[in-house]
């Protein structure tokens, strides 16, 4: 049976990678430290023998008993609130995290996967973003810490490939969404189905133009299997080519949800907010044989049944 380490696994992406590799048949150590992960993400797991749990800080010395066969690092806050409120963990994670599970890659003879951003392209001026641009990123802007973490972490990644030939594989993930993201956690869509739900204004940061293109967490966790499994170590964009603004974006929230009292109401955007992203998946479709098949309509729809249980109607959100 081979042994996979999860890490950030009672996050929203951690939390369906372990479903993921269980009924694939691995053995599944989670890792979190559940500064924004959530147990009841991974409950349905504890029964089952092929899965354990440590509650662990990986920005601390990281250690796993017996052979591994394979490592996911996906442990990070990875809403711009997040960041905000934790920058030096973020940076902390993103960097010593890093370091330590490429060392036990190492001495493992593991293969480590990273989960990088597009956030690496910063505020882009190549549209759509290809894996060739090297992005344009403020350091020291307030989404810095996780940009500039993230951007170290494929540099040391790239190096324990090129210096110690591990096997390594980097996705740059972008937006992403689907059942067991949480609830608060600032990011436009959680915001915007509590607001609805709620029969509040759904918070439009700036005029609404900026865009970016959503995968359901589905597509992005096979692409992810699929690059895992694949011989390819440079970095790979997974995220859906369909692109919308944020304001059309409220509109088809607000019309799948059908709350009356809701209605779309606008905010300062945000220092440093990209104006446009979208990702070209040439790399993902020649490499892995990859393409999204969830369509946002039907996504939404699928998120929506689960906003619905997790949202408590009598509280507000931040937006
Ligand atoms: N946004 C918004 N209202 C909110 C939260 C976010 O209009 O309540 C906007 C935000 O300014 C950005 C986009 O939605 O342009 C996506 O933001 P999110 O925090 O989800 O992720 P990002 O892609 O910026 O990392």
């Amino acid at each position: 049976m081979k042994k996979v380490l999860v890490t950030g696994a009672a996050g929203f992406l951690g939390s369906h990678l372990c479903d993921r590799f269980i009924k694939e048949g691995y053995h599944v150590v989670g890792m979190d430290n559940l500064i924004t992960g959530d147990m009841a993400n991974i409950e349905h797991l504890f029964p089952l023998k092929e899965f354990e749990f440590h509650y662990h800080d990986v920005s601390k010395f990281v250690h796993v008993a017996g052979d591994l066969d394979y490592i996911m690092h996906f442990a990070s806050p990875a809403s711009p609130i997040d960041y905000l409120k934790m920058p030096i963990q973020t940076m902390k994670v993103g960097a010593m995290g890093t370091h330590n599970l490429l060392g036990l890659a190492k001495e493992k003879g593991a293969r480590m996967l990273i989960a990088s951003t597009s956030e690496v392209y910063g505020d882009p001026l190549v549209h759509p973003q290809t894996e060739e641009y090297w992005g344009n990123v403020n350091p020291i802007g307030p989404r810095g810490v996780y940009d500039e973490a993230k951007r170290y972490q494929e540099a040391l990644t790239m190096a324990y490939h090129n210096y110690h030939g591990l096997e390594t594989r980097i996705v740059r993930i972008f937006n992403t969404y689907g059942p067991r993201m949480r609830v608060n956690d600032g990011r436009v869509l959680p915001a915007f189905f509590s607001q609805a739900i709620r029969g509040e204004g759904l918070t439009v940061f700036g005029d609404g133009s900026q865009t970016r293109s959503f995968c359901y967490v589905d597509d992005l966790v096979e692409g992810i299997y699929r690059l895992l499994h694949s011989d390819y170590h440079m970095p790979v964009n997974i995220g859906n080519p369909s692109e919308v603004t944020i304001k059309e974006f409220g509109e088809e929230i607000l019309e799948l949800v059908g709350n009356p009292k809701a209605k779309l109401i606008y905010k300062e955007l945000p220092k440093d907010d990209p104006k446009k992203r979208r990702p070209n998946i040439t790399k993902a479709k020649e490499i892995l044989g990859w393409e999204p098949q969830v369509s946002r309509a039907e996504g939404l729809k699928r998120t929506y049944e689960y906003f619905k249980k997790a949202v408590k109607v009598d509280e507000t959100v931040e937006g």
